[in-house]
């Protein structure tokens, strides 16, 4: 027995020990399937187990953008201090101080 095993889990609980196809099923457990093939089929299989989206690539875009936008505000933030510190005229602003 050294055939790898397909390992789905069976209706008793247990690993399946049927022998595994080229995908790593027995032909029992999806071992024949060739997966979604129409444009729907593969739309309808990647909603199939979305959840939340949170690592989608829009969120993981929307993400970056506002981690850089808050870097930048930081950077000119301290800017701002260093001129305030260096004795540079705001106007209205180191007075408050
Ligand atoms: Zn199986």
């Amino acid at each position: 027995m050294n055939a790898s095993r397909c390992g789905a889990m069976t209706r008793k609980g247990t690993p399946c020990k049927a022998p595994a196809m080229a995908n790593g099923r027995c032909r029992m457990h999806g071992g024949k399937s060739t997966g979604p093939r129409t444009p729907e089929g593969l739309e309808r299989s990647r909603k199939a187990n979305f959840k939340h989206g949170f690592y989608s690539v829009e969120l993981l875009e929307e993400r970056k953008f506002i981690r850089q936008l808050l870097r930048n505000s930081r950077e000119t933030l301290e800017q701002v201090e260093k001129n305030v510190e260096a004795g540079a005229v705001v106007s209205g602003f180191s007075e408050r101080l």
